[in-house]
């Protein structure tokens, strides 16, 4: 029996201890935690994300904006609107959901957060302080799977982790975090994409699989060796005529097949999803508190 990565009670941890950290900040400080939204288009699953995010800054006492903007909205109008915030002493924290409409240039839009204020950790800046260790925010998703093996004491150092996926949001930023020197991480890491032609090749030999690939329980257990731990993120909807939506969510690795021969293992949903909101809010509270010291 794998032991079962719970990332809702390790989030809701997280989300406690931000609350109460918010209220003294506010009382110390005169401070409140402030982030703004921006969601362009009615993508529902994005409407989803952000309505999430704000309920999240409500529960723990941040000031939000939401704005929603229309699919036609000119590019010029968005980046006026993050000039603004950036310029906003309320805003500690600017999020725009991904993905945009495509008339909108995305990288254009990531460039123009002040990287001070990037919560997402998306800005190059970031990702680049992220490369060579330097104070930054960090990714999300990428943050949350590293305090998920934290809270299991899971450990990192001298293991092999083979990450699948390469994006600039889950595969790159996991992978470059967890070969920093540092206790918390300090793997052998290696990362896989469509140009490997034996995929198994390289899971088989990894000590942690982590899953970011997109493709519902694509790993399956003869992708892996016994006593493997397990990091599942995807969120992939499939259709299920029994639920009263017409659809469920699963990961990327196929739970049932891999459970009984996995040390360790992230459900899907319950397992990485719950701890991206978390990290976010812990990102934007770095940024009102001032504990982050960004400056080099
Ligand atoms: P992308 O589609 O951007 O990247 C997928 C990666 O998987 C690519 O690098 C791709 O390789 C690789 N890949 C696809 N097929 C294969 C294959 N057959 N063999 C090896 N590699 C393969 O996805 P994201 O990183 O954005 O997301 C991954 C998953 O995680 C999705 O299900 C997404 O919904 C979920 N997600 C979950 C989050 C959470 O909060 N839990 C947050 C963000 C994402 P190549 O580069 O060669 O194309």
């Amino acid at each position: 029996m794998a032991l079962i990565i719970d990332g809702k009670q390790v989030s809701q941890k997280i989300l406690a201890e931000l609350k109460e950290k918010t209220r003294e900040l506010k009382e110390t400080k005169g401070i409140t935690p402030g982030i703004a939204l921006l969601l362009v288009g009615d993508n529902p699953a994005s409407k989803s994300y952000v309505a999430s995010k704000k309920k999240a800054c409500e529960e723990l006492g941040y000031f939000s904006i939401v704005e929603h903007l229309p699919e036609t909205t000119p590019e010029a109008e968005v980046l006026k609107l993050i000039h603004d915030w950036n310029h906003d002493e309320r805003i500690h924290g600017i999020l725009v959901q991904l993905p945009l409409p495509r008339h909108i240039n995305e990288l254009k839009v990531t460039l123009s957060i002040k990287p001070s204020k990037d919560v997402d950790g998306f800005h190059p800046e970031n990702f680049g302080r992220l490369v060579i260790g330097l104070p930054g925010f960090r990714p999300c998703t990428p943050a949350g799977i590293i305090e998920l093996l934290k809270f299991y004491k899971l450990p990192t150092s001298g293991k092999h982790i083979v990450v699948v996926g390469r994006s600039n949001i889950v595969g790159k930023p996991v992978a470059n975090l967890l070969y920093q020197k540092n206790p918390d991480a300090n793997a052998i890491v290696t990362i896989c994409h469509t140009g490997a032609s034996d995929l198994r090749r390289f899971t088989r030999s990894a000590d942690i699989v982590i899953a970011a690939i997109g493709k519902p329980k694509f790993i399956t257990s003869d992708f892996l060796t016994n006593g493997v731990v397990v990091i599942d993120v995807g969120i992939n909807r499939v259709d299920d005529p029994s639920s009263p939506k017409g659809y469920k969510i699963v990961g990327d690795v196929d739970f049932d097949d891999v459970e009984p021969i996995a040390s360790a293992i992230t459900p899907v949903p319950g397992g990485v999803g719950p701890m991206t909101i978390a990290m976010l809010m812990k990102n934007t509270f770095l940024s009102a508190s001032g504990e982050l010291k960004y400056e080099a």
